[in-house]
């Protein structure tokens, strides 16, 4: 665990100067809804202990606002003009577009100069939603520590966010990553109507149960040019809908199931099956959160592996790798539930764990999945944390 000292002192290593503030953003991991928060649907995840630590130092300026750079990632130090280097950074690929995304969107007239160094302890580009923290914990430093802001509303930051990732950096994702890195709550997951955005917290803590987070280690090449497809799809299907049943429906997620099976593209029917579906089971697992989670365990369970399940047949955005993962878990005894989490090809599964058992579930896990796969398997633990903060 990185301490207060620890980070303070690389920040003087890298600026050679004395660190003010520090801030933290989680990662995130949706338990279930997945690829449904571009389709209206309900969704369900929560904030992990593990994110990106944003140290830094400020000062007002005159004319001209500078913002000084770092991260582990490239070990490179940016020093960038906003005013003067704005677009060509929006142009570029570097990961600098994220921060100077948010600060672009937030600056009004004030000039000023910073230092930041962010350090993660967060697997860049596996699904648990690093950029959505990096976008996030910029913005949160800014509105309090920069501008000063005393109360500040985290659901128009999250919007402000996705803005940013959509807009400025071109990654059309949803809301769900930006609000639930705004928003987390401790031991809670967030019940999140992406449509409307209404939210409400659901407890989620056993002691007796571990949540696994498993990450595949497979590089995610293919992960934005299919997602942006998949999104395509849905809309298309939605369209479909609307013309031969000559009914509108504001979301995918609305659309009844039996009218679905209308649908003459394979492909389509597919997507638009797994979407009403899962946005079903987030209702069941709501339900079962609700009412008696202690004796509905196994049900939690077989929800998750279900979502898997449909994630891989119908919804096609899982791999070989994560199907693997998730059926040496289902073996397993000590395991109630796992799937795929995130956008997929790739990245992170999630498994809910019978604590007592960590230890034989990690090692045969380990064990097999490089006999299979010849990957390494990343293997780690988490509770379910707060939103973005100042860490003090
Ligand atoms: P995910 O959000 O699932 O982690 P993305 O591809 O959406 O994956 O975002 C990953 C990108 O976010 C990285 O390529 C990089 O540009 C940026 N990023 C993530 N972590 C860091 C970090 N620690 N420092 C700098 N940039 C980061
Ligand atoms: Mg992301």
């Amino acid at each position: 665990m990185i301490t207060i000292e620890d980070l303070k002192e690389k920040f003087i290593n890298i600026f050679n100067k004395k660190p003010e503030k520090i801030f933290f953003a989680p990662g995130r991991i949706n338990f279930i809804g997945e690829h449904i928060d571009y389709n209206g649907g309900k969704v369900l995840p929560f904030a992990i202990d593990k994110g990106i630590y944003a140290v830094v130092t400020f000062k007002e300026r005159k004319e001209n606002t500078i913002i000084h750079l770092y991260s582990e990632i490239d070990n490179n130090l940016y020093t960038v003009d906003l005013d003067k280097n704005r677009d060509s950074i929006q142009q570029s690929s570097l990961w600098i577009r994220y921060p100077v995304g948010v600060m672009d969107a937030l600056r009004k007239n004030q000039n000023f100069e910073m230092w930041i160094y962010y350090y993660s302890n967060l697997p860049a580009g596996s699904g648990l939603s690093s950029s959505a923290a990096i976008e996030v914990v910029t913005g949160y430093l800014l509105k309090s520590y920069v501008f000063e802001e005393t109360s500040i509303d985290t659901i128009d930051l999250a919007l402000l966010c996705q803005k940013v990732e959509n807009e400025f950096v071109g990654v059309q994702c949803g809301i769900m990553d930006q609000f639930v890195v705004a928003n987390g709550k401790e031991n809670h997951l967030i019940l999140l109507d992406t449509h409307t955005l209404n939210y409400e917290y659901l407890y989620f803590f056993y002691p007796e149960i571990q949540i696994v987070v498993i990450n595949s280690n497979v590089p995610r090449s293919l992960a934005s040019s299919k997602y942006n497809e998949r999104r395509k799809e849905c809309q298309l299907a939605l369209q479909t809908l609307q013309t031969i049943t000559k009914q509108s429906f504001l979301n995918l997620v609305e659309v009844p199931e039996n009218l679905v099976l209308e649908l003459k593209e394979e492909n389509l029917k597919k997507r638009a099956l797994h979407v009403i579906r899962e946005n079903q089971r987030v209702k069941e697992m709501v339900q079962l959160l609700k009412h008696n989670p202690k004796d509905s365990i196994s049900k939690i369970g077989h929800l998750l592996y279900d979502s898997h399940q449909s994630l891989k047949e119908l919804y096609e955005v899982s791999c070989q790798e994560l199907d693997i993962i998730i059926e040496i878990s289902q073996k397993f005894d000590g395991v109630i539930g796992a799937r795929m989490t995130g956008a997929g090809f790739g990245g992170c599964a999630l498994a809910l764990l019978k604590k007592e058992f960590y230890e034989t579930y990690t090692n045969q896990l380990l064990e097999l999945y490089t006999k299979k796969t010849h990957l390494e398997l990343q293997i780690f633990t988490t509770n379910i944390s707060d939103g973005v903060k100042e860490w003090k």
